[in-house]
């Protein structure tokens, strides 16, 4: 997607987002309640009437204020698209589906809003819907888009190399970029663009205990994007740039940068069990890259003939797991996998709740490891 059009998009679906929100806000909270989408996507409405010097008789024509987002909501959004420059709305309408959207809210007589038949249709797009009710729907709406990018074909090449830490930096020139980085910007330019931001500080650090690059809010301060890495942060390893770059965005580290290094430890371990022959074979993502959602990471065949579905998961709280969707399989046992520093109380939490008993266990990699009888590597 070109630019404009990417932005666009962008900022009508946080400020249908960020109206939704603002409209189910009690009516005393209103003057202090702050809605992020909302302000984001007033602010790329700012920018791009900015950058592509979008007036019309000397007004503005995208909206800039929560009051104006409204009022481009009450009308078919092919009012506002018809008043930009030609090339613009050709973009608009050969890179998105936006033209055709009828007015999504409606004014009803206290000043309130609420929601058209179109705006219903729109709330229920997949990304829009697992997002609209979320606390940080900006950040759950980019991980659904990337997720559907990632769904759209070759699951398995493009999850590989956005859960390797080679690929936390990207520079531009193509000279220092490896071949495997030169061929997934190729194939996939909008999964790179919803992944990747452009390097803004003159010098940078990778985190030496998980490996992505760190942030640098204020000059000086270093952050991980996982925060269990702060106190480790005096090892930081300083980043040979090659000029101007790309670093991997938050929503990409949290959504796939992490959970993939929990599940490069358990492909080791399996690899290691099949040398060992406690594990006959076993499938890496069976079904998401065809566009299956919710189901386990490994499929795995044991010697013995058992089937297990293995789903790892590295989040704070043991509630994830308990409530989690789980597909299940005829004669195959589904087990969660979580990090070796869960201790155990995590782990019992969820093995003894009503809602994972006979159905799901929990366990560690170390505790997967002696199932499989792996040794350890040091032992
Ligand atoms: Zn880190």
């Amino acid at each position: 997607m070109q630019e404009f059009s990417a932005e666009f998009s962008k900022m009508v679906n946080y400020g249908f987002l960020g109206i939704y929100r603002r409209l189910s806000i009690p009516e005393e909270d209103l003057q202090t309640r702050f809605v992020p989408a909302l302000t984001k996507a007033c602010g790329i409405g700012a920018y791009l009437n900015f950058k592509y010097n979008l007036k019309e008789a000397e007004r503005r024509i995208l909206p800039e204020t929560e009051r104006e987002m409204f009022k481009m909501f009450e009308m078919p959004l092919e009012e506002i698209i018809n008043k930009l420059p030609q090339e613009l709305i050709n973009q608009i309408q050969e890179e998105t589906d936006l033209y055709g959207i009828g007015a999504l809210f409606e004014s009803i007589d206290d000043g309130k809003g609420v929601l058209t038949e179109d705006g219903y249709e729109m709330r229920s797009n997949r990304a829009i819907y697992k997002s609209i009710n979320c606390l940080e729907q900006m950040g759950e709406y980019d991980g659904q888009q990337i997720f559907e990018e990632l769904c759209k074909g070759e699951y398995r090449e493009k999850r590989v190399f956005l859960e390797n830490p080679d690929n936390v930096y990207i520079p531009d020139n193509s000279i220092y970029q490896s071949d495997t980085q030169q061929k997934f910007i190729k194939s996939f330019p909008d999964l790179f663009e919803r992944c990747y931001q452009p390097n803004r500080r003159l010098s940078i650090y990778r985190c030496k205990r998980c490996g992505m690059i760190l942030r640098e809010p204020r000059l000086g301060v270093f952050l991980c994007v996982s925060k269990k890495c702060n106190q480790f942060l005096d090892e930081k390893v300083e980043v040979e740039m090659h000029g101007a770059g790309r670093i991997m965005n938050d929503v990409t580290a949290r959504n796939i940068f992490y959970p993939g290094q929990l599940e490069r430890s358990i492909k080791e371990v399996l690899d290691v069990a099949i040398k060992k022959g406690t594990v006959d074979r076993y499938e890496l993502w069976p079904g998401k890259y065809e566009g299956i959602y919710d189901t386990w990471d490994f499929k795995v065949y044991l010697k013995d003939g058992r089937i297990w579905l293995l789903d790892a998961k590295d989040v704070e709280n043991p509630h994830w797991i308990i409530i989690d969707k789980r597909e299940f399989l005829k004669n195959a046992d589904f087990i969660y996998i979580v990090p070796n520093d869960k201790p155990k109380v995590y782990l019992e939490q969820i093995n003894n709740n009503t809602r994972c008993l006979n159905e799901a266990r929990c366990i560690r990699v170390k505790d997967l490891k002696k199932i499989l009888e792996v040794k350890e590597k040091n032992a």
